[in-house]
């Protein structure tokens, strides 16, 4: 029942006043694999979105709290672009995806979820993977998919993303 473990459930129990789920995460490396994080280093993390739109969506996460990128320290945002690149390229190569969706949710008006916290967005797409998505958008279900997708990920990654 790992999925019952707190920081992500918490920004939807709590209204989000108790704190940052994504601070929870960066500052809780004993609990990567509960949590699905693929990778940490000392400027940012990739996790799992737990609330996918495709399977294999990740994020791309700062361990800086910040909720705008403007004054995101200039060397973290190079290095997380490059984060970003290499991951892009794993979830081609590896998922086989026909394309991929990149992006950020700046704020509120923006529709972040998780608005206080910035986080990149990376999804695999598949040609005709529309009704897919619609299907499983609002399922927000725990299958035995999504660890297995974790678990092949995370030695993926490897392969993909260094800390150079
Ligand atoms: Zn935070």
């Amino acid at each position: 029942m790992n999925h019952l473990y707190a920081p992500w459930r918490r920004e939807y129990v709590t209204n989000k006043k108790s704190g940052c789920v994504f601070c929870d995460i960066a500052k809780d490396e004993s609990h990567d694999e509960q949590n699905y994080v693929l990778y940490r280093d000392d400027c940012c993390f990739v996790v799992m979105n737990k609330y996918p739109y495709t399977a294999g969506h990740i994020m791309v996460i700062p361990l800086e709290h910040i909720d705008n990128i403007e004054h995101m320290d200039e060397k973290a945002w190079i290095h997380i672009s490059r984060i970003v690149k290499k991951c892009v390229a794993m979830l081609k190569k590896e998922f086989r995806a026909d394309g991929v969706n990149l992006g950020m949710n700046l704020g509120k008006g923006a529709g972040a979820g998780i608005a206080e916290h910035v986080h990149y967005h990376i999804m695999p797409r598949w040609i005709g993977d529309t009704n897919f998505i619609t299907t499983i958008a609002d399922t927000r279900v725990f299958s035995s998919d999504f660890k297995k997708i974790y678990d092949r990920l995370r030695k993926d990654i490897k392969n993909y993303v260094t800390n150079d």
